[in-house]
């Protein structure tokens, strides 16, 4: 239907009917690996292990998609680096962190962000620093906080660019603070100067906490509005990290719309099944199987698991359990080491079922899709590459592991390419294939761990067929994916349309289109008051994180 539109738009300008014929509405499948490379996908097809990935690069165009490193906002053990929701977030709208909003592997449960504010000299001295202002004076500077309990009700000096603005009483009880301020080019300063502060139980001296700031101008419009803890980067001293009602990323952290979405406005059917991040599902045109309904104790008690709702328990009969998955543990040597390793072997026996269960449902909603896009996701390379990735390279195993423990990794990627190749026999008609992955993966002392890149493939018409390409990065994803369905690509994405991997004819036959399309995300589940948001958090998905090592 969208190359209907493009033929139409074509005719009305050129006057002519003639302008191309009709073309078949595409069918894209989209899949999404997590920690695959392109290395070890060559090794191995060389070696004859994977078929249907073998047949996918010989015959459509395949190379390594620089992934994106950022430091995560949370986890403060953590350096700068490729983190999976980040990146998969990244890929999925096209945007930077930034941007995007998915910062971290646990985030605040919206509506909760706040930063104790304090310092171990006193008087205690908070400093944020604003970006340039623009909006009809006069313009007014709102802060919602309290003071530190057992500190008291207190004053506190407001400094702007360094001169005193006003001295406001702040009690012990959330409240609004508002002044009126001039901006000043390119750069402002608020600095809160507290009159007390007070030791807390954990030895932190804390004067006050602060849930966010806003700056409204004199027409009334909001031009400015800081989250403490999404936007660290205008907090400078006196604040210290955030600690919050932390969980899994969810949908309701995402500032960015997924290219799902995009498609669905523009009339594109989509079926997502998977995607990191996608709880509690939400509106799509087609269906959404969050990502919390691959794991048991995951969609347990969880409500919204898919789009439509319905879908829910339409699939829940295919849920593998781990007696269906036996032979595949036992390809995969996950239980051969005596003592087990427990937490690693359970956190990857729960991925390899929920990886099992995500191609079941492939398998039922695949068939019923004649055009539009569909997206799975699968985690097992990742998780299997973190505790034996090293092994395969030769580092010593741990006491009472065989030596078939070595062959893990390997074996992780033969299992997917056996999905892979279920999925594919799946499809109702030809089809173009794109599989990307958010990072790589490499040995380092003692494990796996993730690298700069991972891999992008992709076959079908118009593509150029067996050759390897550079040069691509995880933003340009979405825009290809749009480009690839004949949807205009939104200017504000920070990728581009990968031109290089399609055949220079086709290629002239359809430019990429590149237009002004707001692309704010805006999912919010309020419930009763302000503050009530209907999420909860996954104690079962941060264990997860806590044994690979993401936090703490
Ligand atoms: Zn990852």
């Amino acid at each position: 239907m969208l190359f209907t539109r493009t033929l139409a738009a074509c005719a009305a300008v050129l006057g002519v009917l003639s302008c191309a014929p009709k073309e078949p509405e595409r069918l894209v499948l989209f899949i999404g690996l997590d920690g695959a490379s392109l290395d070890m996908v060559d090794d191995l097809r060389a070696e004859g292990r994977l078929p249907t990935f073998d047949r996918l690069i010989r015959s459509g165009i395949s190379g390594p998609l620089q992934s994106w490193a950022s430091k995560p906002i949370m986890s403060e053990h953590l350096r700068r680096g490729f983190w999976s929701p980040i990146v998969w977030t990244s890929i999925a709208t096209g945007k930077i962190p930034e941007k995007h909003g998915v910062r971290d592997f646990v985030l605040p449960i919206p509506g909760t962000s706040a930063v104790w504010m304090g310092a171990e000299e006193d008087p205690a001295r908070a400093t944020m620093t604003l970006p340039e202002l623009h909006g009809q004076a006069p313009l007014m500077l709102t802060m919602r906080m309290h003071s530190f309990g057992s500190a008291g009700a207190q004053s506190v000096q407001l400094l702007w660019n360094g001169e005193l603005v006003d001295t406001v009483q702040l009690e012990d009880a959330w409240q609004e603070i508002a002044v009126e301020v001039t901006s000043a080019p390119v750069r402002n300063t608020i600095e809160l100067v507290f009159a007390r502060q007070a030791r807390a139980k954990d030895g932190r001296k804390l004067a006050a906490e602060l849930s966010w700031l806003a700056v409204t101008d004199g027409a009334g419009e909001e031009i400015f509005h800081l989250d403490p803890v999404l936007q660290r980067e205008h907090l400078g001293r006196g604040f210290y990290p955030p600690r919050g009602q932390l969980t899994e990323v969810q949908s309701l952290h995402w500032r960015a719309k997924p290219f799902w979405s995009l498609l669905g406005d523009a009339g594109v059917p989509v079926g997502i099944v998977g995607y990191w991040g996608t709880w509690p599902a939400y509106p799509v045109n087609g269906f959404l199987v969050s990502s919390r309904m691959g794991i048991r104790d995951q969609r347990a008690g969880s409500s919204r698991l898919t789009w439509p709702e319905t879908l829910a328990e339409e699939i829940a009969p295919l849920a593998p359990d781990a007696i269906d998955l036996a032979p595949t543990f036992e390809r995969l040597h996950v239980s051969e080491c005596d003592p087990p390793l427990i937490e690693q072997q359970s956190v990857l026996k729960k991925i390899l079922i929920q990886d099992e269960y995500y191609v079941r449902v492939a398998r039922e909603l695949l068939p019923k899709m004649d055009s539009g896009m569909f997206s799975i996701y699968l985690r097992s390379i990742d998780v299997a590459g973190h505790p034996t990735l090293h092994w395969r390279h030769g580092q010593p195993i741990p006491e009472g592991c065989p030596e078939s423990v070595r062959d893990i990794m390997d074996e992780t990627y033969v299992q997917i390419d056996r999905w892979l190749q279920e999925i594919l026999e799946a499809l109702p008609r030809r089809a173009t294939v794109v599989i990307v992955s958010d990072h790589g993966m490499r040995p380092i002392e003692g494990g796996g761990h993730h690298a700069p890149f991972g891999l992008f493939i992709a076959q079908g018409e118009g593509l150029r067929r067996g050759e390897v390409f550079r040069g691509s990065t995880v933003l340009d994803v979405a825009p290809t994916i749009l480009y690839l369905l004949g949807a205009d690509v939104p200017l504000e994405m920070d990728g581009k349309v990968l031109a290089q991997i399609f055949e220079s004819n086709w290629l002239a036959q359809h430019a990429p289109r590149y237009a002004d399309i707001d692309t704010t995300l805006d999912i919010k589940y309020r419930e009763g008051g302000e503050d009530g948001f209907e999420t909860d958090v996954s104690e079962e998905a941060l264990e997860q994180l806590r044994v690979l090592g993401y936090i703490e």
